[in-house]
């Protein structure tokens, strides 16, 4: 009954009262997004305490998420709160509009990121409010960016706007990012996502200057880089490279790739984060029905379900959770899918083996425990362990077998909160190795993973008790230690 897959929820007005936190994470949030493209700096930090204190109700650890902004382009606010825009009408977008207090009207609107009328061309496609709106560029005058309505309708205050094929030159990283990356490093996030990377250099920047942030509090987070943009998916592998994991961030990239190019982009970022030891995220609109009905839709169920068989670490809700009616039962929900599909998984243990010449030590023991254990059908994999390492390259593959990373480390407990099919609990150790093995045995039965007689597969540093590589690998009947 156990869940490999990862819940994250984003919390926001619906969700961020201690009850139903504390519900939602005894229903199996295992991570908590704080979305920075809504609220103050204070209110992030008030919510990452919240989250603490509820996780801590819970006796568990929840990772924090903290989602920068990004240069997410906006249009103004309109004199009536909203236009409706009709098939064939025409529209400005106007860079200038707002500059003296304009407001938007029926004819045109301001825009918060004031380049783009030298990022498109006549001809372009672009997307308001999530690709319910598109306008075709008839032409572009100095700051106003002419449009013809190919698709209408309600056009409220702030709605976001892409192109289609991307192409939009802003940077990646904006000054409220970077003010708000010093802000998540105070709570000392576990996870930093970053929106809208285009290139390696992007997470490469926002990594140093979170790092820089985190130094006082000694803390570096995760880095997720949130593939949205046209541009980011030819050089995605350079981008795996310089983050954790990434995010497949469903909303904005159909809007910039077209919705039918998604399935099958996230099914290839999946496999190319596991492949490469990196995490993936799967977000946005998973259980978009339950934000106002109870039950989510056939398709929504098939959709978490997919990706799970793809083999995502963590399945995500938006407003699902953050603003919706039934956020508490939008993570049962998504938990009993989950491990329905887990189920159902087909296991390819050894094809992931064919060819692959192993470099290191602690990957090596990884591996082989990981062998044993699935060919032994053992119960449990215990990874002792410091910063995780061992635990992620194991949980790179597709094993029943259940990893347990004990450590010592309580920011190691959190991160692992998102690999895939890794569950962690606080251990100390201390004393030489067959003391902490007791120690460990002792924990796992204390906690009903294992029971007398049940085979185990344990791997350490050897000698104890100091930093450094995983180097060794015993197969454990519980019970007969002393
Ligand atoms: P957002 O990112 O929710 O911050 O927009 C996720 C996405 O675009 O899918
Ligand atoms: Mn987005």
């Amino acid at each position: 009954m156990s869940r490999g897959t990862k819940i994250v929820a984003t919390i926001g007005p619906a969700s961020s009262d201690f009850d139903t936190l504390v519900r939602m994470i005894r229903a199996g949030v295992d991570i908590v997004r704080l979305n920075f493209s809504h609220g103050r700096a204070q209110d992030h930090i008030d919510r990452a305490n919240l989250v603490r204190r509820a996780a801590a109700e819970c006796g568990r650890e929840v990772a924090i998420m903290a989602d920068m902004q990004g240069p997410k382009i906006r249009v103004g606010k309109f004199e009536e709160g909203k236009i409706v825009l009709n098939n064939g009408d025409r529209f400005i977008l106007d860079a200038r509009w707002g500059e003296n207090g304009e407001l938007g009207n029926q004819e045109r609107v301001g825009l918060d990121y004031k380049a783009l009328p030298n990022d498109v061309r006549p001809g372009d496609t672009l997307l308001l409010n999530d690709g319910l709106i598109v306008l075709i560029v008839e032409r572009v005058a100095g700051s106003e960016i002419h449009t013809i309505v190919k698709v209408g309708g309600d056009l409220s205050n702030n709605k976001g706007i892409n192109r289609m094929g991307g192409g939009l030159t802003a940077p990646a990283l904006t000054a409220k990012d970077m003010e708000d990356i010093k802000t998540a490093m105070t709570f000392q996030a576990d996870y930093l996502a970053i929106s809208f990377p285009k290139t390696a250099t992007d997470m490469e920047m926002a990594r140093q200057l979170a790092n820089i942030a985190g130094e006082p509090f000694g803390h570096k987070p995760m880095m997720i880089a949130k593939i949205e943009r046209a541009e980011a998916i030819p050089v995605l592998q350079e981008i795996l490279d310089a983050s954790d994991g990434i995010m497949v961030a469903r909303g904005d990239l159909a809007v910039e790739v077209g919705n039918a190019a998604v399935p099958a982009l996230q099914k290839r970022m999946i496999r190319m984060a596991r492949d490469c030891n990196k995490l993936a995220i799967t977000a946005t609109q998973m259980m978009e029905s339950m934000i106002v009905n109870a039950v989510p839709t056939r398709a929504e169920v098939s959709d978490v379900a997919n990706a799970v068989l793809d083999g995502t670490d963590a399945v995500m809700t938006s407003a699902e959770t953050a603003a919706g009616k039934w956020p508490v039962e939008t993570v049962e929900m998504m938990s009993a899918i989950c491990v329905e599909a887990e189920r159902s998984e087909y296991n390819k243990l050894e094809a992931d083996f064919l060819n692959v010449q192993f470099t290191r030590i602690d990957q090596s023991i990884a591996y082989g425990a990981l062998f044993t254990a699935h060919h032994l059908r053992v119960k449990a994999i215990v990874a002792l362990t410091e910063s995780g390492s061992t635990a992620l390259w194991m949980s790179r593959h597709r094993v029943d077998t259940p990893i347990f990373a004990l450590t010592p480390s309580v920011t190691t407990q959190r991160k692992v909160a998102l690999y895939r099919n890794v569950h962690a609990y606080h251990l100390t150790q201390r004393g030489d190795s067959s003391a902490v093995l007791k120690q460990a045995e002792d924990l796992l039965v204390a906690n009903g993973i294992v029971k007398k007689g049940d085979t185990i597969v344990v791997t350490w540093g050897e000698p104890m008790g100091q930093v450094g590589g995983t180097n060794a690998l015993k197969i454990v009947r519980v019970g007969e230690f002393n």
